[in-house]
Parts: structure tokens; sequence; C-alpha cells
């Protein structure tokens, strides 16, 4: 019996999380939360970016948007049959397939199908060549319906993108020289796998991944199933796919840390499927420190030498995607390890423009370079990532080799990848910024932190130009310079253990 139809959201959500389509479609509702708040303005900014892409576009096109269901398909088909140019919101069906692409364009033999997104149309930067998974499997979705209904000219969509570029998605290529599976070929895997969930053939179950979880409507009770389980994805860095490939041999957390992973190892090889030796006894020991309960203490995997300059910096910068914009650069200074000495310093750029924007940047660099002798730290790559792109933007501010030398090890520590990952085990669920803070003590003064409800309060912001929303942002973002500098000194107490079953 056929359970309902496949979307083209259900597919978008299947890239993230296949638990959340068979929640989606069979969970209590009872159970569901709120729709987060940063997600909810993602939806609005996609749908006013939308319309106002279609009410200045230039040539003629039919708007099938007031109308749905049953009557949108019948205008849709009738328009493709009296063979309407460009139709703007569409449906389509055919077997269990359902799509409602946003565009549906006349090309010589038929029609291709696109979508309005207001992100960029590839992965990272334009012109990354990269294209988006998630997009290509909705694309996908709507080609296959073209091409059931014999009115698909070849499989391939586009997407037109918030820097107004149409980006073409070819879906015979390969996802990347490193992936020969081509794109339809990923698209009919998905396309069964939601088949399988929604038939119920395919059981699904939670697995805890922080950044896409914290922002699902699932999330609480999801959070108390796989406690419940003591699943393993609770394990720093270790995803779905390691669990599954791990649950071969082990169920639980605990189970994993009381057996002897040196049974399961050949040399650098071992019986977990796509799992190397090295990855294995670092999970185990994970296993081992988290199931230690109470008795489990963070410890460094081998001895770091951290530097104690007299000056130091910590810095975080807060980006707003969905208008390309940097709009806080802040830094907590230090002298000589005495937090009494502390100072917040912030750039804001409060209106979302490139002249603000190219200030705040500027006035960022210029207090850098007034304080060449300080150690700066911050946590990822993201920081250097978004300040190269900003001296790409503004070349006037600073040239390229500026940012290299600022980034450079001898200048900046990169507190996440170079330390955290590199050196340390930690007892707790994820490697965050706010994990391992909120473990050594620290308290963010806002009740509900993160870089999303940042967005979000920058978004409000903007809108209102409400003092006190820019104060909470000014707020959160020093609580979490603070935080580095916790993390910081937490890391200079950790003792070094080697653990147990090293190889
Ligand atoms: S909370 Fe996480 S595991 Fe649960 S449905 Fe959402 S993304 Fe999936």
């Amino acid at each position: 019996m056929q359970t309902s139809f496949i979307t083209a959201s259900m597919l978008y959500n299947l890239t993230s999380c296949e638990h959340r389509l068979y929640l989606d479609t069979f969970g209590d509702p009872t159970q569901r939360g709120e729709p987060n708040a940063f997600m909810q303005l993602l939806w609005e900014k996609g749908s006013l970016f939308e319309k106002e892409v279609i009410t200045a576009l230039e040539q003629p096109f039919l708007d099938l948007s007031p109308y749905y269901g049953d009557e949108k398909e019948s205008r849709t088909l009738e328009a493709i049959e009296q063979g309407v140019p460009l139709i703007y919101s569409g449906r389509l069906s055919v077997n269990n397939l359902l799509g409602e692409p946003d565009l549906l364009r006349k090309e010589d033999t038929g029609y291709i199908a696109g979508d309005i997104k207001s992100g960029s149309g590839e992965e990272g930067d334009t012109d990354s060549g990269k294209l988006k998974k998630s997009y290509a499997v909705q694309l996908s979705l709507y080609t296959d319906i073209l091409e059931r209904l014999t009115l698909s000219p070849g499989r391939w969509g586009f997407i037109w993108d918030i820097h107004g570029k149409e980006v073409r998605y070819d879906f015979a290529q390969p996802q990347s020289s490193r992936t020969p599976q081509t794109w339809w070929e990923l698209y009919q895997s998905y396309h069964q796998r939601a088949h399988d969930i929604l038939e119920q053939h395919h059981r699904t179950k939670s697995a805890y991944s922080s950044g896409t979880c914290k922002l699902c409507h699932w999330y609480q009770p999801c959070l108390l199933d796989l406690q419940r389980r003591y699943d393993l994805t609770l394990l720093p860095e270790l995803g779905r796919t390691k669990r599954d490939a791990l649950n071969t041999h082990f169920s639980t957390i605990q189970e994993f840390a009381s057996a002897d992973p040196f049974t399961l190892t050949h040399g650098k090889k071992t019986d977990i499927p796509g799992m190397g030796t090295g990855t294995l006894l670092k999970l185990h020991a994970r296993a081992q420190l988290v199931s230690a309960g109470d008795q489990g203490r963070p410890y460094l995997r081998e001895a770091l030498s951290l530097p104690k300059q007299a000056s130091e910096i910590f810095f975080d910068i807060e980006v707003d995607p969905l208008r390309d914009h940097t709009y806080l650069h802040g830094f907590i200074e230090r002298r000589d390890q005495d937090n009494a000495t502390e100072q917040f310093v912030a750039f804001f750029a409060d209106q979302p423009t490139p002249e603000t924007e190219q200030a705040a940047f500027a006035q960022s660099m210029a207090y850098l370079h007034d304080h060449p002798s300080s150690k700066i730290y911050y946590y990822s790559k993201y920081e250097r990532t978004l300040y190269r792109k900003l001296q790409a933007k503004y070349p006037d501010v600073c040239t390229a080799e500026d940012i290299e030398s600022l980034f450079d090890p001898e200048r900046s520590i990169d507190l996440y990848f170079d330390v955290v990952l590199k050196a340390t085990e930690w007892p707790t669920r994820d490697y965050s910024i706010k994990t391992l803070a909120k473990y050594l003590g620290f308290i963010w003064r806002d009740t509900h932190p993160s870089g999303a409800a940042s967005i979000e309060w920058f978004h409000r912001w903007v809108e209102s130009g409400d003092q006190e929303i820019k104060q909470r942002i000014l707020d959160y973002n020093e609580d979490d310079c603070r935080a580095t500098r916790v993390l910081l000194d937490g890391i200079r107490q950790l003792p070094i253990r080697a653990s147990s079953t090293e190889a």
C-alpha cells in the first residue's frame, strides 16, 4: 500500500538526517518542538527573496502561485500543453512522486525545472564549481517527474541564486573527481531510501549531530532516545555512518568501552567496515572516557607547548549568511594571564551595507595591527576563511599577505583544529565552544546562546533598531570570546595521559 508521495522537501531533509523523514511522517506530533527561530527566519527570507526575484523578472511568465493542489497541477499541465515559455510555482506528479518546482522553463524539446534559492547555488564561494547535494536531489526529483511524463529534454536543472546567477545542475556528471557516482545515481539512492522509509521497509534511528540536531524540531525527543540507548553517536566525531558500522559489533557506548578493540584490528585495518585502526582506538578511548561518568576527566593525548605571551587576544566574528554580511568583530584582550585586565573591544557593522561592513573590517584590521605582539586565539577555521573573503571583497583595506600573516601560526592559534582536535579528549558529546566552556563552568549571560540565534537577533536589530537587541548581540559575542579564553586556560591545566588502548 502506498503511504504517501515522495516530495522534493523530503529529499532535502533526507540529505541531512534520514530519521527526520521518518519522524515527520510517523512521529508523535505532540512530541514535535516549535520551529527553531533561525530556521523560521531562513524560510521567511527564502520566500521573500523568491518574491523579489519574481517581481523583478523582465521576461513574461505564467504565475500559478495563487493555486493549490489539484487545481495547480491541472493548470500546470494545461500551460505545458500550450507551450508557455516560463511557468512559476507549478505542480507535477507521477506515480509516487510529487514536485512543485519554482520554475518550469520551455527548452527546444521539453521543459526543465529550476528553483530560486536565497543562498549560493554552489558550495562555499561562488564559482567553486561544487554543486549542493540538497539542491541536486530536489532538482533531480522534478526532472524525474518530467522524464516520466515524457516532457524532459535531458537530465539537468538550474538554480537562480542569491548572486543573481543561474547555476546549471547536470545530473549525468560525477559528483566530484573523488566521487565518481553521478548526481542522478545519488538521486536514485535517495529516492529509494525515501521510498523504503515511507513504506517502513527501512528502520531509521536518531543519530546525534551537533550542528543539525540543535536546529531540528525533534531535538528533545531524539536526545532522550539517544541517551536512553547510550547511542554511539553521543561520542564526538562519531556520526551515523561510523555508528552503523560499529553497531555490527557494539550497540552501546558501554559495550564498546568494555570491549578489547585489539580483537578487531589487523595492522592498520580493522573488522569495522571503513574504519582504520587509528580511528577505532581513538573512538574506543573516547567511549571509555564518556562511560566513566563523573570519574571521566578531560586530558591531553600528547604534550602541548602553548605560548604564554604577555598580551593575548581572543577573537570571534558574527556573520549573517543570509545577507552575506559580517556584522561583528569581537575581541577580548588580556594581559599577563590576569583576568582582571580583560577588556572587550568590538567593531559592529550595524547596517547590512557594504560601507559599514568594510568600515568594521578596516577597524578590526587596524586594531590587530596596533597589537603586533599579542597572541591571537580563535575557534575554527571560519575566522580565517571569512577574513580572506573580506580582503578579496575590500582589497583597499589590506593585502592578501596581511591576512596570511595574521593567521600564521606564529601569530594566531586555531584552538579548535590545532589544539582541541589534535591533542585533547573530553567526556562530552561534542567539541563545540559552547559544550567545552560550559563543561569548564563558564555560563553565557544569554539563556539561549547560539550563532544561529545571533543571526536572528541581527535580523531583528536591522528591522527594529532596538538597542536592547544590539546589546544582546554584543554580550553574546563578548561571552563567546571569553569562553575561548576559559577554554585556553582549561586546556593549560589538563594532565597528559596516553590512552590505554594506544596502538
Ligand atoms: S534531532 Fe537529529 S536525529 Fe533527530 S530527527 Fe532531528 S536531525 Fe535527526
